[in-house]
């Protein structure tokens, strides 16, 4: 795919620039207060260049899933306070995302001020990719922008409509998505490691299909490696396998084979009788896990020879936790990986919505070369498949 043109191509100064981000932001439900920042400081690049620019910035956004209606609980009121914080500058929330109000909201806004619309999702007519819904929300602007990266692969109003309506580029993060996750299926150093984990294999199959071309080992943990255990015959006990997805596992086995991939799985694994805290947790081989017991992570010796692959490699993605990471007993083998990723010189890019959060959760996101904000859209794009919020945008020259 072409190069998309980003805000930096274009002449921004003066203009009412629409900027959809991606603010759907965890919130915590006693206090009604943000729990994680990172998506709005994910964008703050895009919105201090503009503000450098002497746009005039309109941002919208999503929060939760208020099914086309308007949800108290869901107002992105939250954000602008947070948001105005963040940029020392006061950021005006409007309790609405198109009409009268809005359009006013916008009329006064002067080089370099920042508003925030309401909820799109408050309009069914944002999910629906209603053209009108679209045109209500182009009026207000004369350049669109998106910054969405979560969203990109979602056919809204506010992602595809309304750029369709206006010069639509890129902003500073969807730039970096691209170039990083772009990078990996372009030209990535080589030996190129991807160590997929997470809970299912079905997830993750189109994703897989189209980097086996590319990359030099695959190491397969998290519970999705049953199902690959499974095909080999070893006896999985009562991990998750997911039955129609033996012939495809049984696929990739052998097209690793055929195409000299080096493929790793689990040589021992932490087995749990049930999964949660306190219960009866054992190491064992693959060669023996008890019929009675399930997979709950990956054990001592495989977290050595993942480390000991991954200490070769110049490229690494890495896509879906080890183990059950949100419970401690089982979260050693993804731990490691996160340090063992944040110490390497590797390029290290990583997606998927758990992994991310395990490597924020250990305050290492910083020291990997890329943590991308994108779960679903990460693994479409790594897919092959163009995102049509991304397809919409104009491309360079
Ligand atoms: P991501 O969001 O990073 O793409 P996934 O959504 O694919 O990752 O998977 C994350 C989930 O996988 C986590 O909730 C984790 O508990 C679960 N998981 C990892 N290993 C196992 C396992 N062995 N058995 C069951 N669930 C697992
Ligand atoms: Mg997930």
């Amino acid at each position: 795919m072409a190069e998309k043109l980003t805000i930096r191509d274009v002449d921004v100064g003066g203009k009412r620039v629409f900027v959809r981000v991606d603010f759907n932001v965890p919130i915590d439900e006693g206090t009604g207060e943000i729990t994680d920042v990172s998506r709005i400081q994910a964008v703050l690049p895009t919105i201090e260049y503009l503000i450098g620019q002497g746009a005039r910035i309109i941002l919208a956004s999503h929060l939760g899933r208020p099914q086309g209606k308007v949800e108290e609980s869901m107002r992105l009121a939250v954000v602008s306070r947070r948001l105005s914080q963040i940029l020392d500058k006061h950021v005006a929330a409007t309790r609405d995302c198109t009409g009268a109000e809005v359009e006013e909201a916008v009329a006064t806004l002067k080089n370099g001020d920042v508003l925030l619309l309401e909820n799109l999702r408050f309009y069914p007519g944002e999910e629906k990719n209603d053209p009108t819904f679209a045109e209500s929300l182009a009026r207000l602007a004369d350049i669109y922008v998106d910054d969405a990266f979560g969203t990109a692969h979602r056919s809204h109003a506010s992602i595809v409509g309304v750029a369709k309506l206006l010069p639509a580029v890129a902003g500073l993060l969807l730039e970096k998505e691209l170039r990083n996750l772009g990078g990996l299926l372009k030209n990535p150093a080589h030996p190129f490691a991807a160590l997929l984990g997470g809970a299912k294999v079905s997830d993750k199959v189109a994703m897989v299909e189209n980097i086996m071309g590319k990359v030099d080992c695959l190491l397969i943990g998290g519970g999705m490696a049953a199902t690959f255990l499974q095909v080999l015959k070893y006896e999985v006990g009562l991990s998750l396998v997911e039955k129609d997805l033996l012939d495809t596992a049984a696929r990739l086995i052998a097209q690793a084979k055929e195409k000299n991939i080096r493929l790793l799985l689990p040589v021992d694994v932490v087995v749990a009788d049930e999964i949660k805290a306190g219960t009866k947790v054992d190491v064992v081989s693959v060669e023996d896990i008890p019929p009675d017991m399930r997979i709950a992570d990956i054990g001592p010796q495989t977290i050595k020879i993942f480390e000991e692959e991954l200490l070769r490699c110049k490229t690494i993605f890495w896509n879906g936790p080890m183990g059950v990471y949100e419970i401690p007993r089982f979260a050693e083998g993804t731990q490691a990986i996160v340090r063992l990723l944040a110490g390497s010189q590797a390029k290290t890019i990583i997606g998927g919505g758990s992994t991310a959060e395990a490597v924020a959760g250990m305050g290492l996101s910083e020291k990997m070369t890329f943590v991308s904000t994108g779960g679903g859209a990460s693994l479409r794009f790594l897919s092959g498949e163009t995102l049509p919020g991304v397809a919409v945008l104009l491309d360079k020259a």
